[in-house]
């Protein structure tokens, strides 16, 4: 217990002040009186950080069609098993519409990776439409050029989200195929931070091998890079993926799964303080209330999926994917009464930028 109270006023006096070693200490803690410490100590940064706030994004699932082939992903372009769609640009204006009045103030754009003139053109038309609306526009669209990345900023998007999945390199080669590069994404990330984008990045956790050293590396790593947004979760096997099918029935429950991703946000929070944390989509898979848990341990960003219903099939990265329509007026009261019920509010219309990244405008630390 004094090692436990020692690190986390160490870790509240200035952000970075944690070893790897600390780190991995408070990701192995179980004793529920100690996590309980650790989320109150990542919730009250937040707290001092943000405040009782909680920023929501529409998340957009533009299309399922992708050139990669990670071993973990259902929407895999190996995986001939679904139907693929692409979203019109009518229906994403039609849904960032829907972001706007119900007040979400951003949204996220995410789908598949593609790298043509075609779909860089057609993101192009997206982001001609949808400028005027003043939403706060996030992209999570995988890895492209750095010109490309340029087009889509100049035209207004101004949030990236580009997960590293894991910076252990034998764990992601043990997850994607030979021809995928970490390397890549590496620069991707670079790139997207020097065209000024808010950056964000993030990893899978439970993945199989991955240890609390290689988590707490991965914590390091969002810290060094100066990243502004993370966005994480659980490790959800898909039956038709290789790394599903290789690993079934052989990895931790799925409960045990939760405690971890959360006491991830809480590390990440007690580490970086300032930067904007979602609270995932995939805590929700595994707990109806994980979402909530995730915002109690220090997160700060919900992102509810406004995609209509009759496409979700279509994008189940992992088995289990919540297939609610959270747009629904129900679902909206609903949300607002659960975040009210845990002492925080909602900020609606407001694009709930990272403070991190306000922070860190004039710097060229890169
Ligand atoms: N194609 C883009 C965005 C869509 S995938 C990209 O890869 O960046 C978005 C995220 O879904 C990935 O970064 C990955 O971390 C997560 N994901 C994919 N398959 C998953 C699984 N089986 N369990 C949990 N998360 C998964
Ligand atoms: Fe494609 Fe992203 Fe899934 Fe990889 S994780 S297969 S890039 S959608």
């Amino acid at each position: 217990m004094e090692r436990l109270t020692n690190i986390l006023e160490k870790a509240g006096v200035a952000a970075g002040n944690l070893t790897v070693d600390e780190m991995t200490y408070l990701l192995s803690l179980e004793d529920k009186e100690d996590v309980d410490m650790l989320f109150s100590a990542a919730y009250g940064l937040k707290v001092r950080y943000i405040g009782k706030r909680v920023s929501l994004r529409g998340l957009i699932e533009g299309g399922n069609y992708c050139s990669k082939n990670c071993l973990y992903c259902g929407i895999r372009s190996s995986n001939r098993k679904l139907a693929r769609y692409q979203l019109s640009v009518d229906e994403v204006e039609r849904l960032a519409h829907i972001c706007c009045d119900d007040g979400y103030g951003s949204m996220v754009l995410q789908s598949g990776e593609l790298e043509s003139e075609a779909h860089t053109r057609y993101i192009e038309e997206i982001l001609e439409r949808i400028r005027p609306l003043n939403l706060g526009i996030t992209l999570s669209l995988g890895e492209q050029s750095y010109e490309v990345y340029k087009r889509w900023r100049e035209l207004g998007a101004h949030r990236y989200l580009l997960r590293i999945e894991t910076t252990n390199r034998d764990l992601y080669s043990l997850i994607h195929p030979s021809n995928h590069s970490f390397e890549r994404r590496l620069d991707c990330l670079r790139d997207l931070r020097r065209l000024d984008y808010q950056v964000g990045t993030g990893v899978m956790c439970s993945l199989p091998n991955q240890t609390f050293d290689d988590l707490a590396k991965d914590i390091q790593f969002f810290y060094d890079m100066d990243v502004d947004m993370i966005g994480m979760g659980p490790y959800i096997e898909h039956p038709d993926t290789p790394l599903g099918q290789e690993f079934a029935g052989r990895l931790m429950p799925l409960e045990k799964r939760l405690d971890l991703a959360l006491k991830m946000i809480a590390v990440t929070r007690i580490q970086l303080h300032n930067v904007n944390i979602a609270s995932s989509t995939a805590l929700q898979a595994i707990d109806e209330f994980g979402r909530e848990k995730g915002l109690l341990a220090g997160a700060n960003v919900l992102m509810p999926n406004v995609t209509d219903v009759r496409f979700r099939t279509g994008y189940q990265l992992y088995l289990g994917k919540p297939g609610l329509d959270e747009n629904k007026d129900e679902f909206r009261n609903n949300l607002e009464k659960r975040i009210h019920d845990i002492g925080e509010e909602l900020i609606i219309g407001e694009r709930g930028d990272s403070p991190h990244y306000k922070g860190r405008r004039d710097s060229n630390a890169w």
